[in-house]
């Protein structure tokens, strides 16, 4: 990844964090962009703490002005733009009767919506330079039903259609669009939608403990993920060893949908 540059959305946290690292660690300048400021300035100065190479950008991906922003600082500071990781994300909770109104817009707007935006504001300067790896995160909800789970299902299902589309599109000029479905990986956004589940009466878990051994019990491969267990498939995703895959969707998941 030396020389490359590569924009990772909802990087202050979670699998985003982790993936900042690990292409930083891999030689790689790093934007950190992400709704909570302080959150991707801490990834940030820890990554050049260590010797790596990041910057922090305060973006909302739902807006098209933070994510024409994001874009503009990044080619500003490093001059190109080689990959874009579309990884922030919400939770979504609500079957298609229970879920509010309020969380369905939300749910769309961050992670469909905010994943068009992000690739929207960074293709024409990858276009210009014939060359670009985008990897959009879906999630197993993406491609199987979940429990209760309608606006982020239907969120992470869409933005596979926009994957297979994009990449359609863009191959022409060396650009790649592939996604990540990852399995259960204990972050906040877990813990946030065992909250709005428990909230909601929708799951019988009463606690976030419950909830975690529950998903646990249907995990083959018998441990939850880690968020560098996802990052370890952007990296290769973003780097030119992947480079003749495009449109595709890989799964993540410790065996959750092979059984
Ligand atoms: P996380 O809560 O640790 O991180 C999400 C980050 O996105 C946060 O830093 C948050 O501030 C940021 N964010 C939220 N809204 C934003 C917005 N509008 N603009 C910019 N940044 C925003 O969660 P995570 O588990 O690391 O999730 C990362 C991605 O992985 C999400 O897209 C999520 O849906 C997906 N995913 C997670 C799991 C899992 O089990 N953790 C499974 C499948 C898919």
């Amino acid at each position: 990844m030396s020389d490359k540059t590569v924009i990772v959305t909802g990087g202050g946290s979670g699998i985003g964090a982790a993936a900042g690292r690990r292409f930083a660690a891999e030689g790689a300048a790093v934007v950190v962009a992400d709704l909570d400021q302080n959150a991707a300035a801490e990834v940030a100065a820890r990554i050049g703490g260590g010797g790596g190479t990041a910057t922090a950008v305060g973006a909302d991906v739902s807006s098209e002005a933070d994510c024409q922003a994001m874009a503009e600082v990044t080619l500003e500071l490093y001059g190109r733009i080689d990959a874009l990781y579309c990884n922030a994300g919400i939770p979504g909770v609500g079957t298609v009767v229970t879920a509010e109104r309020s969380v369905w817009d939300r749910a769309l707007n961050v992670m469909l919506t905010g994943t068009w935006l992000s690739m929207r504001a960074v293709l024409p300067s990858m276009v210009q330079r014939r060359s670009g790896s985008i990897i959009v995160q879906s999630s197993v909800a993406g491609i199987v039903g979940v429990k209760a789970l309608a606006p982020y299902s239907a969120a992470k299902a869409g933005v596979l259609g926009l994957t297979r589309q994009a990449a359609t599109d863009f191959a022409p000029f060396g650009i790649r669009v592939n996604a990540i479905c990852p399995g259960t990986v204990p972050t906040p956004l877990v813990s946030g939608t065992l909250d709005a589940q428990i909230a909601a009466g929708l799951k019988t878990p009463r606690t976030h403990q419950e909830g975690l051994e529950r998903a646990l019990s249907h995990y083959p491969l018998r441990r939850l993920g880690e968020p560098d267990d996802i990052a370890s498939m952007a990296l290769f995703l973003a780097s030119d060893e992947s480079s003749w895959i495009t449109g595709q969707h890989f799964t993540v998941d410790g065996g959750l949908t092979s059984s």
